[in-house]
């Protein structure tokens, strides 16, 4: 069996990824609050957990995987929103809950297997509070509850830091009626024009750390294998999930592997909507600002090109060498069709992925691969009918199986290559021409020939054996009239 291996923040280890029950594999990851689209940086937990899903279903087989990324509906980022749009919460959650699901559809990203909203859960919320105040690891005041972080002895453990640095350290509001200035809210008491829940402590609204504990409690249970999320949430969030959970079910443990990737910029600079290179996903995808639109094939692949404990920057650069490459691969392979095994992805590929998720070396693999059937059909052109070498679809398919498992070259994130030219006739004409050229050292058609579909914004590829034609960014198809 393929041995996994992943870097875990709690232990700052790479260790041997060992799941508690190989028949149940789980997996949470932090999802987004739902009042505006996703922005590309938010693409990134989506993209590297994506991956992460599709190599433990290739591991453990699919049903054997639960993978969950919850909706906060419940935040005061809504309820801003609201009141300046005045639109109700509900039809902003819902819209935004929808643009979120399109959005990552686009860029291959797998539906997790639940998806739970927050407000679905206010009820276990409030029993877990219940309990954590029970055991003497929360109080109330003043409507609010608060959990008390020296009622917990790890507290920091995660993110390396002692309550007392963060004091030092953090600009946290004070409140009079917090015991320690870290202790983190709850529950806190919602007035009339907003949303809220009746429970034991007034009509409020939970804080944002209980969501997490309590659904990942009630979907997966007191231990699990892997919780996920991007490196901002490592602090506060992350470390007051762990407190929370740990105190109410102190013999659970909670996720034994903790993943986080970094953070991504545009251009070298930290995305800012002052700087002007801050752009969400759909942006991205149907074009902004005057650019044209970027397909989600190509985001995703440019995302995996960078190693997810690495800062990644976007560059337009990237993302048109990424583009090049993958009309390259999917022109190579032809038509992919919905529903077809094309059996086993490639040792080197999966090798790559579970060597703690290096997509980078997964997609050098693939460059191999990619020159190992070039190398094919070159010997098949050049032996004729004396070929007797492997099939190339046989390759072909294991190439097809190696890119699916990094969620590239699927039938659903496909289309966008197509060009709607076909230039078959031109390149076999071009191809006959070199050919009889060869024999008669006069290459003064080829030249023209080729001047000619250059003028036309054709791409011209030809090497020993071949001839490869593809329309460019200044593709006029008039110009190619009387050519043939
Ligand atoms: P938020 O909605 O801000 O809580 O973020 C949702 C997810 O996106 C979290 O996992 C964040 O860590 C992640 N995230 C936010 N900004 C970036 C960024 N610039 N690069 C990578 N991940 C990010
Ligand atoms: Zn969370």
């Amino acid at each position: 069996m393929t041995v996994i291996k992943l870097t875990n923040s709690k232990t700052r280890k790479k260790e041997v990824f060992e799941p508690i029950d190989p028949n149940n594999v789980r997996m949470y990851v932090c999802g987004p609050t739902v009042y505006d689209r996703a922005h590309i940086g938010n693409a990134r937990p989506v993209i590297v957990f994506d991956v992460l899903y599709r190599l433990l279903r290739h591991v453990y087989g699919a049903e054997h995987v639960t993978y969950v990324r919850n909706f906060t509906d419940v935040d005061d980022k809504i309820n801003k929103k609201a009141q300046d749009t005045g639109r109700s919460i509900k039809e902003i959650t819902d819209e935004t809950t929808q643009w979120y699901l399109d959005d990552m559809r686009a860029v291959g990203a797998l539906d997790p297997d639940q998806m739970p909203r927050a407000t679905e859960f206010i009820g276990a919320m409030i029993t877990m509070i219940e309990g954590l105040i029970a055991g003497g690891h929360a109080y109330e005041a003043e409507g609010h509850v608060l959990f008390s972080v020296e009622s917990y002895k790890d507290y920091g453990k995660l993110s390396g830091r002692s309550i007392d640095d963060m004091i030092a350290g953090a600009r946290v509001e004070v409140a009079p009626y917090k015991r320690n200035p870290m202790d983190f809210v709850l529950w806190k008491p919602s007035s009339d024009d907003l949303p809220g829940w009746d429970s034991p402590w007034g009509r409020g609204r939970p804080g944002w750390h209980i969501e997490c504990s309590a659904m990942s409690y009630e979907l997966l249970g007191e231990s699990f294998d892997i919780h996920g999320g991007g490196n901002d949430l490592m602090f506060p969030h992350h470390e007051n999930e762990i407190a929370q959970s740990c105190c109410s079910h102190p013999k659970g443990g909670f996720a034994r592997y903790w993943l986080h990737n970094e953070m991504l910029q545009v251009e070298g600079k930290k995305m800012s909507k002052s700087l002007g290179n801050f752009f969400t996903v759909r942006d991205l995808l149907d074009g902004h600002d005057g650019m044209p639109g970027v397909p989600g094939e190509v985001i995703r692949f440019v995302f995996l090109s960078t190693h997810y404990r690495k800062p990644m920057d976007w560059t337009a650069e990237k993302a048109e060498q990424a583009k090049a490459t993958l009309r390259r691969w999917r022109n190579m392979v032809g038509e992919i069709e919905t529903g077809v095994d094309y059996g086993r992805a490639d040792e080197a590929v999966v090798d790559a992925v579970a060597n703690d998720l290096n997509t980078a070396q997964a997609l050098t693999e693939l460059h191999r691969l990619e020159s190992e059937i070039q190398n094919v059909y070159n010997r098949i052109i050049g032996f004729g009918s004396e070929y007797d070498g492997p099939e190339p679809g046989v390759l072909e398919a294991k190439f097809i199986a190696s890119a699916n498992l990094l969620g590239l070259l699927t039938p659903e994130l496909g289309g966008w290559e197509e060009t709607g030219v076909d230039l078959t006739a031109y390149a076999d004409h071009l191809f006959a021409l070199r050919q009889s050229a060869m024999e008669t050292k006069n290459f003064s058609a080829v030249d023209a020939m080729k001047t000619a579909l250059l003028e036309a914004g054709v791409e011209v590829r030809m090497s020993k054996t071949g001839v490869e034609l593809e329309p460019g960014p200044n593709f006029d198809a008039a110009k190619l009239e009387g050519l043939l």
